[in-house]
């Protein structure tokens, strides 16, 4: 289990790790690697971040470690010194360079202060000793503080830490070797290194190999796999990154070392780790967020029950947007994760029956934490499928993964007896008369209508139209609304060849990602031009502010760039006047100014969404204990996070 920041490091939750760590132990990891934890206040990532500095703290440490072991688990401690990517002003580096993600500027360290971070970390590694911890993992990746004495682009130094590669591979080497003389043969250390660094002026694949021997050398007992620092513009472990898509990249490093690699990065399948590894890419793998979607991926995957495993699809939108946001982290597919100690399906002490309307996420989710708690569900359906808004956003080039959310519900839903009716719109009287215990409307949304002059025009079509009934659709194409859907649309409409998600080659030249040994940092300066979009798309929207604000934080900016990679038009600030033979007849701002006519074969309306929620009133009239979840509750800023969590909670209430 890969490392992971998940909030729960901070302010020393140790009650709540050890609860969710050791359920992950319980199911089967070999190895917890625990999110970082900073060897001195500078190295933290925030203000009061966790950090490993006193004996009082390593005590406390033991909570986890225990509990941990107590599962026949082993687990190591990251040690994260965050240098120039510390959000806070007492942040230090190799130079005074801000970096591009952060808004403070770290001070330079003296060559005096460089041997103090030196000792804070080998004094970590001890305490983390102390605290009953199997090894420590050394951050020497993501562009973080060891990470960067390695480029020039960050260290500037002219004293022994910089200058010439061999000055400025020796921070991370003095500190494996001065850990492994104070921690002793008989304890893991893992070094991860960074292997493609996906920055312009990156290590070439000549110094990262260098540096993965002099690391074996200096006495590390595994090499991870770290995939581009942080401001890199180039997804790593997006839901659109091809699954494995950097074993690649450890492979050719088993040649050069003999100790055991990692590797990791978007494999989310035991069918994907077992390849890598059959192909002879590592010889272990690391998964964190999979981790979070089932804390018994390992075990399933073990008894043969692949099947039955809640599959991580990448989305970052409970976890690392959480971090970003400063919430502990949770699992958009896994609700409980992190939140172990809080969140628990606890059986019924008496079996009632219960009636969810509408199979969407916020349906399913509640149908299924009702069945394994006991009760006796009925889901009714007016599609042909279940599903709701998932069955389209499986189909959105970049999305694949939701497929495999449907499969998993599709298999909980056999092993937990759910009962399930297709086809079927249940009204108030129907309900009313099988005498449930309580029915959950989760009958989702209905498109919000923009009321615009004209768009009954055989041009205009719905979101609906375009993603789920696959009408056909124009060259020119005008979208109405860029928000989730908008843009998922516009990703639709760009691209008729199969997704590049689901051909790496493809993927890695639409990216400029080449072999670290042909270029810098893995990155092509001569990028080749991507392929022509399908469609000539334009995306409007009424406010002025940037496209896609509301999109994940830490993947809002894919969808821009994959946007901008296929000539999408981007017109804010915008009035709907008109929809005629032409096309849209808009103008700009308050005023109403500069009347231009966008010429399209068609109009796509993805103006957000409002809830339906018909059957509330009557049921209530007639006195049945009614729950509105999901999108018939909120429409606005719904998604699948807000939806799985309120169905999964309410269900473990009643
Ligand atoms: P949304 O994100 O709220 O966007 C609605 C869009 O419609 C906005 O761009 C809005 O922009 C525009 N709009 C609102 N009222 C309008 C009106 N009367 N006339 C014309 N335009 C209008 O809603 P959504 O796109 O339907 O998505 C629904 C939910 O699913 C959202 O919460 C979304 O985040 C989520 N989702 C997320 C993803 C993802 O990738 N994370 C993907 C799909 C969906 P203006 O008001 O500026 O015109
Ligand atoms: Fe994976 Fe999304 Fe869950 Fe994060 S929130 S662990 S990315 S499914």
């Amino acid at each position: 289990m890969g490392s992971m920041h998940t909030g729960l490091e901070d302010g020393n939750k140790h009650d709540r790790i050890a609860a969710y760590f050791a359920e992950r132990a319980r199911g089967d990891v070999g190895l917890i690697i625990t999110g970082g934890y900073a060897p001195n206040r500078a190295g933290w990532v925030k203000p009061f971040a966790g950090k490993l500095t006193t004996r009082g703290e390593a005590a406390k440490h033991r909570t986890v470690t225990d509990a941990v072991h107590a599962e026949d688990g082993k687990i190591a401690m990251q040690i994260l010194h965050a240098g120039r990517y510390a959000y806070h002003p007492l942040s230090v580096a190799p130079s005074r360079i801000r970096s591009p993600i952060t808004p403070f500027t770290p001070r330079e360290l003296s060559t005096a202060g460089v041997e103090k971070q030196i000792q804070a970390f080998v004094r970590c590694a001890q305490l983390a000793r102390e605290a009953g911890y199997d090894g420590v993992e050394i951050m020497g990746s993501e562009g973080y503080f060891i990470n960067e004495f390695l480029i020039t682009h960050t260290n500037h130094r002219t004293d022994k830490w910089g200058g010439d590669y061999s000055n400025r591979m020796q921070l991370p080497i003095e500190i494996v070797a001065r850990t492994r003389q104070a921690v002793g043969d008989d304890f893991i250390i893992i070094y991860r290194l960074s292997m493609i660094d996906l920055i312009p002026d990156g290590n070439t694949w000549d110094e990262t190999v260098a540096l993965a021997k002099a690391i074996e050398g200096a006495g590390a007992t595994i090499i991870n796999t770290g995939i581009g620092w942080h401001e890199a513009r180039i997804p790593t472990i997006a839901t659109s990154v091809p699954r494995g898509a950097f074993a690649w990249v450890t492979k050719k490093m088993k040649q050069e070392v003999s100790i055991p690699l990692i590797t990791s990065n978007r494999i989310n399948l035991p069918a994907t780790a077992e390849q890598i590894l059959a192909d002879g890419c590592a010889d272990m793998v690391s998964l964190a967020r999979p981790m979070l979607a089932d804390a018994e991926f390992v075990k399933k995957a073990r008894e043969g029950r692949a099947d039955e495993i809640n599959v991580c699809i990448a989305c970052n939108q409970a976890c690392l947007d959480h971090t970003f946001a400063n919430k502990v982290s949770s699992c958009l597919v896994n609700p409980r994760a992190c939140h172990e100690t809080e969140l628990n399906y606890v059986a019924a002490e008496t079996r009632r029956r219960f009636a969810v309307v509408g199979s969407g996420p916020a349906g399913i989710s509640t149908a299924l934490v009702l069945a394994e708690r006991g009760h006796e569900v009925d889901l009714y359906e007016a599609d042909s499928e279940i599903g709701g808004q998932l069955n389209m956003a499986k189909v959105v080039p970049g999305k694949e993964e939701f497929h495999e959310m449907l499969r998993y519900f599709k298999r909980q839903i056999e092993l937990n007896n759910v009962q399930v009716h297709l086809n079927t719109r249940i009204g108030a009287d129907d309900l009313k008369a099988k005498s449930y215990d309580g029915v959950i409307v989760a009958s989702g949304v209905v498109p919000r209508d923009p009321m615009i002059e004209g768009q009954d025009h055989p041009m205009v079509l719905s979101y609906i139209d375009v993603l789920k009934t696959q009408t056909p659709v124009g060259k020119r194409v005008a979208v109405i609304g860029a928000g989730g859907i908008g843009f998922d649309v516009a990703e639709f409409l760009v691209q008729d060849a199969p997704s590049p998600t689901l051909h790496l080659d493809e993927w890695l030249s639409e990216w400029g990602v080449v072999d670290p040994a042909e270029e810098r940092g893995g990155v092509s300066l001569n990028r080749p031009p991507a392929t022509a979009p399908a469609r000539e798309v334009t995306l409007l929207q009424r406010k002025a502010g940037k496209h896609g604000a509301n999109l994940g934080k830490t993947t809002g900016w894919i969808h821009r760039t994959t946007l901008k990679m296929n000539n999408v038009r981007m017109i804010g600030d915008v009035n709907y006047e008109r929809i005629g033979d032409e096309g849209l007849l808009i103008t700009y701002g308050r005023n109403h100014e500069h009347p231009t006519w966008i010429e399209v074969d068609n109009i796509v309306m993805c103006a957000g969404q409002l809830p339906l929620r018909d059957l509330q009133e009557p049921l209530e009239a007639a006195g049945i204990s009614t729950h509105v979840i999901g999108g018939a509750d909120v429409a606005t800023e719904l998604d699948a996070k807000r939806a799985i969590d309120q169905g999964s909670r309410l269900a473990a209430r009643l």
